[in-house]
């Protein structure tokens, strides 16, 4: 809990202060990983697929379906957590 001072002109402004904790990220495994590939041509997506072959898939069969279509943006979302030391 950081310790309030009031303004010296005693207005109503008030500081903070803060001391420092030590934190770090990390991956988070249990949130899983997340890939999607999404077509730079249209607005069609694999949607989130837990598996990355999955939304592989569907870029094959998107590309297959319509030609034109061969350029997509990879997502890969994982999850981190952040830990106080
Ligand atoms: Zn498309």
């Amino acid at each position: 809990m950081p310790a309030l001072r009031a303004c010296q002109a005693g207005c109503a402004m008030t500081r903070a202060t803060y001391r420092f904790i030590e934190h770090t990220i990390r991956h988070a495994p249990e949130g899983g990983v997340v890939f999607e590939l999404c077509c730079v041509t249209c607005p069609e997506t694999s949607g989130g697929q837990a598996v990355q072959v999955t939304a592989q898939d569907w870029a094959l069969k998107h590309t297959a379906a319509h030609p034109e279509h061969d350029l997509f943006r990879r997502e890969v979302t994982d999850f981190a957590r952040v830990t106080r030391d």
